[in-house]
């Protein structure tokens, strides 16, 4: 019976009939049900999609990711590792004539009259100062108006980039064992853990990741709170508990690497929900990535939509000024 309410409330959503902003994912589901393993499968979805817990991201969010936008019809991965995208689409920009310049940090927005007019960037060592006509910054609105020259986007929406977009945190434990865990090609999402939230065995679909022999996993937990601070070692040994209590064999692990997301690198640099427009004061300059995605989008597609419509933006900004200068 409970089952079917929080169903006809995914129609009623997918309808557009979705909760107020403000109310948590947690708060939603409590309407219709106290079972115990339905809100921790609850929060494992909000934790493995959105690294943040239940009672942190907003219902009106989790259900348009889920029930409008249709989470998971296209669903993929790279087996040559996500860097694998980014290399071919490295590969599209260096054949149409463009450049990539790695290691080459921004370290200067310049602006005149409301628009930028380009960027210094430390190359091998050096501050290189270049020239354009427009701008896309991929390292969030807080360090887009962080950097020197960023005074030029106004008080007002300096304050906002600083305070609206929610960083949230994800724990990342990689580790091999010479016993298999869970025979499950892909990613498995858990029901009754604390923080451990997915895990997928890589050498199920990638055997030479590792020796003959050994099985290579990646665990993801979620801390309590994943917007904000939290006790880093607690939350960690919290996240490893859990998976000594799903798999006994954990014991005999070797641990490859753990990894607290957060700050600087986080998860996300927003959690859906609380994302900035990718517009901004200045009229050629446009946020990409995961603080500027759509409302209640989640992970790189999403990162790859604020692509296309920054690039849309600049375009039609070129074609504009274009326009304008032969009249
Ligand atoms: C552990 C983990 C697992 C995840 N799993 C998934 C998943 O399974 N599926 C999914 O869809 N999403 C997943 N995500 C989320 C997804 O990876 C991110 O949302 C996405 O990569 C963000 O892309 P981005 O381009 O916005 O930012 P980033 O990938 O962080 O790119 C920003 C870049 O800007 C660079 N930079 C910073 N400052 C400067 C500067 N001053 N000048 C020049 N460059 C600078 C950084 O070095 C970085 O390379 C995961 C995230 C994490 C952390």
């Amino acid at each position: 019976k409970q089952a079917a309410k929080i169903g006809t409330k995914f129609a009623d959503a997918r309808a557009g009939d979705l909760p107020e902003a403000k109310m948590s994912t947690k708060e939603w589901l409590s309407q219709y049900t106290k079972n115990d393993t339905v809100h921790a499968i609850f929060r494992n979805l909000c934790a493995a999609i959105f690294a943040a817990n239940d009672d942190e991201v907003p219902a009106r969010a989790f259900l348009t990711y889920f029930a409008v936008k249709g989470a998971f019809k296209r669903f993929g991965f790279c087996p040559r590792g996500t860097v694998g995208l980014w290399n071919d689409l490295a590969d599209g920009i260096r054949a149409a004539g463009g450049e990539i310049w790695l290691d080459a940090p921004v370290t200067e927005l310049h602006v005149q009259d409301g628009l930028a007019t380009g960027v210094s960037v430390m190359k091998d060592g050096v501050a290189t100062r270049v020239q354009a006509r427009t701008v896309i910054s991929n390292i969030g609105p807080r360090a887009t108006v962080d950097l020197p020259g960023g005074e030029a986007f106004g008080p007002d929406y300096i304050a906002r980039a600083r305070t609206l977009p929610r960083p949230s945190a994800n724990i990342v434990i990689n580790f091999a064992t010479q016993k298999r865990l869970v025979d499950v090609p892909g990613l498995v999402t858990f029901g009754k853990t604390r923080r451990l939230c997915n895990m997928g065995e890589l050498t199920a679909t990638c055997p030479e990741l590792a020796p003959a022999g050994w099985y290579q996993y990646v665990a993801y937990a979620v801390p309590r709170p994943a917007i904000g601070d939290f006790d880093e070692k607690a939350e960690v040994e919290a996240s490893l508990q859990d998976l000594r209590d799903e798999f006994p064999d954990f014991a005999q692990a070797r641990m490859l690497s753990v990894r607290v997301m957060r700050d600087g690198w986080p998860a996300q640099r927003s959690c859906a929900g609380f994302d900035m427009p990718q517009t901004t004061p200045l009229a050629n300059l446009w946020h990409v990535g995961d603080a500027v995605k759509d409302y209640g989008d989640g992970g790189t597609q999403a990162c790859a939509y604020t692509g296309r419509e920054a690039a849309r933006h600049a375009v039609a900004h070129l074609d504009a000024v274009r326009v304008a200068a032969a009249a």
